[in-house]
């Protein structure tokens, strides 16, 4: 971010309150951008074009981005350096990379104009949270994703941040956030929730930051509950993936998701089919940025809703009602149907002496609980027949204890996890 980037900032903010017509017309300009630049230097993406019947000239409406094939993970990477655009120098470019805990890795190669307008979008989505020039930021996640610092603009005081790896125990975490004294903490859901429990035990003392910003993983009613009782300020959920960047934000109404759509172009589809507003659909995303590897249809395998409710802040950025699934979250049954395994974790919160626990599909009719080994946890009998009642007869459950739970080499840590995997689009054809 340099100051030369503030009149775009101020174009993006503004946009936020624009008409849908003025949004539209926005929208078609840069998509039809994005699919020739697509066609011209991008070989894979040409040929993904082609063989589907589709010419940039057809694009008349955003109706007709219909007539381009969805793209998947498996085939994206298969594509290599065919999926680049030539008149990019890819050795210049930054790398976003996925942990790849859904599946193999993905790299995405950014431009300087591709990762200047991510920074953007955050700024925006921030700005409507409250957030300030001056304001210090936390952020605790993965090292992988760290960037360098901005030391011109730090010097003025501004846009100040601090990474910090979410590897580290939790008592050191919260000491961390206590020594910076940041007013914008930004973590894992997962990780907000443990630093929530590590702080209601007594232990310690809640940092105090007038912006929590959770991430990355669903936020359920739950985890939103405990959090806004450990920090006393209610937590506001972004929505984002790897491949984009930012696509949706909770604003201070904190209900629906305003989605980036000046940015990035979600679609909700069943069976390939785009479904109604407030219907359940896997989201299918194009990104209006991405000069260096186009990403147009790709099945990012999350489901959820969209809406065409109007936000009380008075945005018309549209929005995203509910996120119901992240792709990596979810159980795959015998039948090839999807189960949310939320059915289950909420059963075990409910257990008596229950602290931590983990649920992990370890093939598809074998679920194993993880629990922490505290002198109050439940006994192995009580857990097992608790998620017995919530799954179905076939399905084996098998309850180990643990002295800790252990995290993602993405720094995440899962509550529940499948090692039963499957190809996103493959999966959205199957949601139950
Ligand atoms: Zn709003």
């Amino acid at each position: 971010m340099s100051l030369s980037l503030l009149p775009e900032l101020w174009r993006l903010n503004k946009q936020q309150w624009a008409s849908r017509e003025q949004l539209e017309t926005i929208r078609l300009a840069k998509l039809r951008r994005q699919v020739w630049r697509a066609w011209e230097y991008s070989p894979f993406s040409r040929e993904r074009f082609e063989k589907a019947g589709f010419h940039p000239d057809q694009l008349e409406s955003m109706e007709d981005l219909r007539g381009i094939p969805l793209l998947t993970r498996t085939d994206y990477i298969a594509a290599g350096e065919k999926a680049y655009c030539s008149d990019v120098d890819i050795e210049q470019c930054v790398w976003a990379k996925s942990s790849g805990s859904s599946g193999s890795p993905v790299r995405i190669p950014l431009t300087r104009r591709d990762k200047q307008h991510r920074v953007l979008k955050e700024l925006r989505a921030l700005l409507a949270n409250g957030y300030r020039f001056t304001d210090k930021m936390m952020i605790i996640w993965v090292p992988r994703a760290f960037v360098d610092s901005r030391p011109m603009l730090h010097r003025l005081g501004l846009l100040r941040r601090r990474y910090a790896t979410v590897f580290a125990p939790e008592p050191d975490q919260l000491a961390g956030i206590s020594a910076y004294n940041p007013e914008v903490l930004y973590t894992y859901t997962s990780n907000f929730r443990i630093l929530a429990e590590e702080i209601l035990s007594g232990r310690r003392e809640a940092p105090k930051p007038r912006i929590l910003i959770t991430s990355a993983e669903l936020l359920d009613s739950g985890t939103r509950q405990l959090i806004t009782k450990a920090f006393a300020v209610e937590p506001i959920d972004f929505y984002g993936s790897m491949e984009v960047g930012w696509i949706a934000w909770q604003c201070q109404e904190r209900g629906a998701y305003h989605v980036n759509s000046d940015c990035v172009i979600v679609e909700c589809l069943r069976d390939g089919e785009p479904v109604g507003p407030g219907e359940d659909g896997e989201f299918v995303i194009t990104n209006l940025h991405s000069d260096a590897a186009p990403l147009i249809r790709y099945a990012t395998g999350d489901t959820g809703r969209l809406t065409d409710e109007k936000c009380s802040c008075g945005r018309t950025l549209p929005l995203l009602a509910v996120l119901s699934g992240r792709m990596a979250d979810y159980f795959v049954l015998p039948d090839g149907k999807r189960l949310s395994p939320y059915a289950v974790t909420s059963v075990l919160r409910d257990v008596p002496g229950m602290r931590r626990f983990q649920v992990v599909q370890e093939a598809e009719l074998a679920i194993k609980v993880n629990v922490q080994a505290t002198p109050q946890a439940p006994d192995a009998e009580t857990v097992r027949k608790a998620v017995q009642r919530a799954l179905s007869p076939a399905v084996s459950v098998d309850v180990e204890y643990m002295e800790s739970l252990p995290r993602e080499a993405s720094g995440k840590f899962k509550i529940v996890k499948s090692m039963v995997a499957m190809d996103p689009t493959e999966a959205a054809e199957k949601v139950a």
